[in-house]
């Protein structure tokens, strides 16, 4: 089974002096965690012990019961009367940021011990245990009650006594029959949200190698991505090659002319005051809303391109390695606004990989960006890229048109990059889709666009995403395919209808 993980985010409407609760509420969960915290530190070897086994030896060393009158470092010095749930959420909390603690610790023990080894200085600085604690508040089942879809009621410390609060919940509505998980109260700003993680389960996906070639059917929409003009191009072929939709999704000027006149001004202010303050953010405003539409901007892209995989029926995306930034001259707005550029796209393929495989189940991956935009997507010959009204020759960097010289393709220069992408994915697993694939590992000629390797993503690396059974390609990209990938017409091996009934399991209350 496969997993997928969203988080819900509400605002609760509450009274006023409810904030002031909340806040208490918080300050007390976080002294709880940070005594379990040092009880860890002072029994280190309950790290090694399972969740529940932990849990249960954290227990006995600081909560009295009538069995154990006595425990050794006991929570009713710090908090009298903590409910349990609320006491085990702060226990999982400390026992988080422990293990995350200690593993740190390991490794960087293990780094000095190399160097040393070797006689080496080793001048790092170890990890340092958590000074301040400021976590949200986990709320177990047994400290909330009564959740609607539009209320739920609270038990929160208010500084003096536990108490029952109800709520008002706005904003996003649960997804009808989801598995909850054990919701968070946020803090933001001086507002409070609730965020509730919501758990599917689906049949784990076929690996990439297996769709590809045992399934001549199987749709994979490869994008390409660029920095300015049309922002994606993303095109839709089978497994056997034929290339079935293309859409062309844009919005990058309008975006890029707000982020270069944001950055305008930022350097115009910059040059009034003259000096910047160290560690203090300079016309933070400005910088705020750069990054609001950026991230925006981000969020809508990758949906639309989720959204066209998923009518088209793909289940597969491919992208490219993004290589890295070229240094440019110029004003400070236009390098600003090329690296901003240049950020998007890889924010574009993060947050269409979680999408792809949040909603659809639908698996990412990326190929090397070498030649894509050179070559023909059909036969591989070095195209000529011109634009509208210049002569056909040559090859001009971000020209829009492209005409092949061997085979006479012509079209839209994404759109072939974009084509491109795809076969490189499927020639990865098929030996020969193409004629001239063989020589595409060699460069013909010096490339303009940095270079990266043709790694396979580790396909989902997203924390949304993270299953039992992660769907792998790593694995299966060693295979050498059958060389006839485009023969069997058999099974379907993907999630097919499994994943329309997607069963629904409770999240134990404890994690
Ligand atoms: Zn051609």
């Amino acid at each position: 089974m496969a997993k997928a993980t969203t988080t819900i985010r509400q605002t609760l409407n509450h009274k006023p002096e409810h904030g002031a609760w909340f806040a208490a509420n918080q300050a007390l969960f976080n002294q709880v965690t940070a005594f379990y915290f040092s009880v860890i530190q002072a029994h280190e070897l309950v790290l090694e012990l399972g969740k529940q086994e932990a849990l249960t030896a954290l227990e006995q060393l600081t909560h009295k019961t009538k069995k154990n009158p006595n425990p050794i470092m006991p929570l009713s010095e710090i908090a009298e009367d903590v409910p349990a749930m609320f006491r085990r959420a702060a226990i999982h909390a400390a026992l988080g940021s422990a293990r995350s603690f200690y593993a740190h610790l390991k490794s960087w023990r293990a780094r000095k011990e190399k160097a040393l080894a070797k006689g080496k200085r080793f001048t790092e600085r170890p990890p340092v245990p958590p000074r301040s604690w400021n976590k949200s508040t986990t709320i177990y089942a047994g400290q909330w009650k009564e959740r609607s879809a539009s209320s739920i009621m609270l038990k929160v410390w208010t500084g003096s006594c536990w108490s029952w609060v109800r709520c008002r919940i706005t904003g996003r509505e649960l997804p009808d029959g989801a598995a909850l998980g054990s919701p968070q109260l946020v803090r933001r700003g001086k507002e409070w949200w609730l965020h509730t993680p919501v758990e599917r389960k689906f049949s784990s996906p076929a690996k990439v190698e297996e769709q590809i070639t045992t399934n001549a059917q199987t749709n994979i929409c490869a994008v390409d991505l660029n920095m300015d003009g049309t922002i994606a191009v993303c095109t839709v072929q089978t497994a056997e090659g034929s290339t079935l939709a293309t859409r062309f999704i844009s919005g990058g000027p309008a975006v890029s002319g707000f982020r270069k006149k944001q950055l305008g001004r930022i350097a115009r202010n910059r040059s009034k005051t003259g000096l910047l303050a160290l560690g203090e953010q300079d016309n933070a405003d400005l910088w705020r809303k750069i990054n609001q539409r950026d991230e925006d901007f981000a969020h809508q892209v990758s949906h639309r391109i989720v959204q066209f995989a998923r009518e088209q029926g793909a289940t597969i995306l491919v992208f490219e390695h993004l290589g890295n930034l070229q240094p440019e001259q110029g004003r400070y707005s236009h390098r600003g606004n090329r690296k901003r550029a240049f950020w998007m796209k890889g924010r574009i393929f993060r947050y269409s990989k979680y999408k792809a495989w949040n909603q659809a189940g639908i698996i990412t991956c990326r190929v090397n960006p070498k030649n894509t935009s050179r070559q023909c997507a059909r036969c591989g010959a070095q195209v000529i890229r011109y634009a509208q009204g210049q002569p056909e020759e040559g090859y001009q960097v971000g020209a829009p048109l492209v005409v092949c010289p061997e085979c006479k393709m012509r079209g839209h220069a994404d759109r072939n990059a974009s084509i491109k992408i795809g076969r490189k994915l499927l020639a990865r697993y098929q030996q020969a889709p193409e004629p001239k694939e063989k020589t595409e590992e060699k460069p013909q000629a010096p490339q303009p666009r940095a270079e990266r390797s043709a790694k396979v993503e580790g396909v989902i690396s997203s924390q949304d995403a993270r299953g039992e059974k992660q769907p792998s390609i790593a694995a299966a990209r060693h295979g050498t395919g059958n060389g006839h990938g485009t023969a069997h017409k058999g099974r379907r091996g993907r999630m097919g209808t499994a994943f329309l009934s997607i069963p629904t399991t409770l999240r134990p209350p404890m994690e």
